[in-house]
């Protein structure tokens, strides 16, 4: 029997009770802390509770057996328990199966941990911090293929294997249009056709897995340069001219990034945000041309991936750097301001301004998007607070990332901050981008009805992008659509554009939507988009988004008399 007092006599008195509030205080987050000389362990209250223990404390030798680690991922967490142990590697993070030891199904864990060392510089504690997702599917249901949550652990697998494995991720271009013009089912076959000809290609060359929207993984095996960019190349023509639905022909263009992984690489949130970097660059300056990491197309991501460590660092030092300016929501029958977007943003020396268009996909692979996104809220409603509490109409739109809804505590984070600003929750409209929209829908209804009941509205942001369809916002108790601005771009020449943004607004009237149709950005393109009845117009020509003070003086402007 292990002495409670005696643990924690080597620590201050306060010690114990406050780890014990911060476990407490995280949701689905436990807490483990060991004394590595005296291998003795404490675990936090909601950790013994989940794995059905009435002890909270354990020897080394009893921890073996305290939960059952699922056997694939059972060398890794092994490794990184010893790793931590030797006071190493404070930075990785170790994501693994387990389950109490009576379970039947697995829950899916992170895990992060760090040494306290005494003064002389020997290891006394290792503190860990479990996260726990819950029980989560791994197949995509359809195409049948693994998903990114298969795929994410595989990559962390593949770090320890034998080197020079290649990752790949290829992306389907402009797939919106085909989404919202054929609907979901159209698009589910083809998604489906282009799952089973990218595994056949592939072969026993490796594993495809199905990433969220229209993306793909390729887990390969080994191999020079020369025959990775002879893969892509037949991967490029086989979409181009080999994909048929319904008899017909549907010539896709994708892009694609790839990392080929070697010694250096052994952190597996970092080799995801490499791909994901290359996949963007293929995408932007590559015309879809295979990126790999490293080459020399990838100048100056070195600097990119310090901005990156950088932004992650503020976010969780109190979200220093960052700031918000809200931008105009436009009654467009007589030019009122009648709400705002809060969009952040973030400065700091020698980086300067940097848009959140590039950092926020960064970050909502990063857990700090959470403590992110409450302080957005609370700026945002603080800052809304003035006009809103005068003028009963005024709303405040906010963006929420999937990486926000996603945690079980999102719901009680923004009923409090709600609570606490007073504002009536009838102001505030969530704005949902494209990746919660690939959450399973199930979960995603379930999450909108909540706020739906709190008062809260909700729209579906840059509609008509990504994997959404008409049917989707049909099947999802939405308030408002607002859609992509990249209709509405040269809208006057583009037959296609006018037809989708005509369709999505005919459509929401009839179905009592609002409609916001973004990117506004000149008299003439407002003067064109008069003849459809939006209830709502966003843009430059309107303003650009203002600091909170600016903001104001607009407001009232335009509501003079
Ligand atoms: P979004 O939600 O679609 O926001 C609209 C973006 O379009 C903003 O870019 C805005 O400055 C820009 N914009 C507005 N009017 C016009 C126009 O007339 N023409 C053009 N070309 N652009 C216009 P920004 O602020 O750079 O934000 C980019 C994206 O970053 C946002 O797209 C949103 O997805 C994300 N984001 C911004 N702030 C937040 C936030 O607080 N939380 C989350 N989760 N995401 C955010
Ligand atoms: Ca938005
Ligand atoms: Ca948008």
């Amino acid at each position: 029997m292990i002495n409670s007092d005696e643990f924690w006599n080597e620590l201050d008195s306060y010690t114990k009770d406050m780890i014990e509030a911060i476990a407490d205080l995280s949701a689905r987050r436990y807490i483990i802390l060991c004394n590595v000389r005296t291998r003795q362990c404490w675990w936090s209250e909601s950790a013994a509770r989940f794995f059905n223990h009435d002890d909270f404390y354990f020897t080394a030798e009893q921890t073996k057996t305290l939960a059952t680690i699922h056997p694939d991922d059972f060398g890794n967490f092994l490794g990184f328990i010893s790793t931590i142990i030797r006071g190493k590697g404070t930075d990785a993070v170790i994501e693994f199966r387990a389950k109490p030891n009576n379970a039947s199904e697995y829950n899916f864990f992170s895990m992060k941990g760090r040494v306290i060392s005494s003064k002389d510089g020997k290891p006394h504690f290792a503190l860990l911090m479990l996260h726990n997702y819950g029980i989560r599917e791994e197949i995509d249901e359809i195409t049948g293929l693994h998903n990114e949550i298969s795929f994410s652990r595989r990559i962390a697998e593949k770090i320890d294997d034998n080197i020079g494995n290649v990752i790949l991720k290829v992306a389907i271009e402009k797939f919106s249009h085909i989404n919202v013009m054929y609907g979901a089912e159209y698009a589910n076959k083809l998604i489906r056709e282009v799952a089973e000809n990218i595994a056949r290609l592939t072969g026993d060359d490796g594993t495809v897995y199905r990433l969220s929207g229209v993306k793909f993984g390729i887990c390969l095996r080994p191999m020079s340069r020369t025959d990775l960019k002879s893969f892509y190349r037949k991967l490029v023509d086989l979409l181009a001219d080999k994909i048929f639905v319904e008899g017909k022909k549907v010539p896709l263009k994708i892009s694609a990034g790839a990392i080929i992984l070697d010694n250096f690489m052994k952190d597996a949130v970092a080799v995801r945000s490499r791909i994901t970097y290359a996949l963007n660059h293929s995408k932007q300056y590559h015309h879809g041309d295979l990126v790999i990491f490293n080459d020399e197309v990838c100048g100056g991501i070195n600097d990119n991936l310090d901005l990156i460590s950088t932004i992650h660092q503020c976010a969780l030092n109190g979200c220093e750097g960052f700031y918000m300016c809200y931008q105009p929501i436009v009654n467009p029958k007589d030019g009122r301001i009648k709400g705002m977007e809060a969009l952040v943003r973030w400065r700091r020396d020698p980086y300067g301004n940097i848009p959140p268009g590039t950092f926020i996909e960064w970050l909502e692979e990063d857990p700090c998007i959470f403590e992110l996104g409450n302080w957005i809220l609370r700026r945002s409603l603080e800052d809304a607070k003035e006009i809103a509490s005068e003028d009963p109409e005024f709303f405040i739109n906010v963006n929420i990332s999937a990486a926000q809804i996603e945690r079980h505590e999102f719901r009680e984070s923004v009923t409090q901050i709600l609570e606490e600003s007073g504002l009536n929750p009838k102001q505030l409209c969530m704005e949902l981008t494209e990746r919660c929209r690939e959450l399973d829908t199930k979960f995603l209804r379930e999450e909108i009805n909540f706020f739906k009941s709190k008062g809260i509205k909700l729209a579906m942001d840059d509609f008509g992008t990504g994997n959404a369809s008409l049917s989707v916002a049909l099947n999802l108790p939405i308030d408002e659509l607002k859609i992509d601005m990249s209709f509405v771009k040269d809208i006057k020449n583009k037959p296609v554009n006018q037809a989708m943004v005509k369709s999505i607004v005919e459509f929401a009237n009839t179905t009592n939507l609002e409609t916001c149709i973004e990117g506004v950005e000149d008299d003439s393109v407002k003067e064109y988009l008069g003849q459809f009845d939006a209830t709502w117009h966003q843009g430059y020509f309107y303003s650009r988004p203002v600091p909170i003070q600016e903001f104001k003086e607009l407001y009232y402007l335009s509501n003079r008399n």
